[in-house]
């Protein structure tokens, strides 16, 4: 794990990311998961953030793993690109219309069956542990959070905003 202080630039829509720090591909407290290849670990191109933001993901793993010893570990998605930029359709799948400056990343709901790997569909979340980890964003600094419509998942107005294709992941944006 190399650490540097990183520069996000423009904005996540259109942006790019300046000395980025790469998750690792698996911890103590998460795995990784390629929602293209749909397998862990995921790509090492596809897990480049800030410094802060990867901080923030395993500061938050972490807790999430000493209230939940028993559980699986919490599963992390695509944050952006080596240097950020579009991570559009041409990269996969649906592809991101946001997580072009290090600041974003997503997150899977642990399961309820407890295997580590994404949930398909919100009947098959951990709901409360899933709502726990909203909050445990939301005080480590998130300033917007998307849940699935179908997930129940709550918090301010504004900052957990219900959004289609969030039923099996959380997305979490931190601010600059
Ligand atoms: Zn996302």
């Amino acid at each position: 794990m190399q650490w540097r202080h990183s520069t996000p630039l423009g904005s996540p829509a259109a942006g790019r990311l300046a000395d980025g720090v790469r998750l690792p591909p698996a911890g103590r407290a998460i795995f990784t998961w390629d929602p293209v290849l749909r397998r862990s670990p995921n790509r090492p191109w596809r897990r480049w953030g800030t410094d802060r933001l990867v901080r923030i993901v395993l500061r938050v793993a972490r807790a999430d793993q000493a209230a939940h010893p028993r559980g699986p570990r919490l599963g992390i998605g695509d944050l952006s690109r080596p240097h950020g930029g579009d991570f559009g359709p041409r990269f996969g799948y649906i592809g991101h219309a946001s997580h072009q400056n290090g600041l974003d990343v997503d997150v899977y709901y642990p399961r309820a069956d407890r295997r580590e790997r994404a949930p398909r569909y919100a009947s098959q979340i951990d709901r409360r542990r899933s709502q726990e980890l909203v909050d445990r964003f939301l005080a480590a600094g998130a300033v917007a959070i998307f849940v699935g419509p179908n997930t129940g998942l709550t918090g301010p107005p504004g900052v957990v905003m219900p959004l289609v294709n969030h039923d099996n992941h959380l997305h979490v944006r931190i601010g600059p």
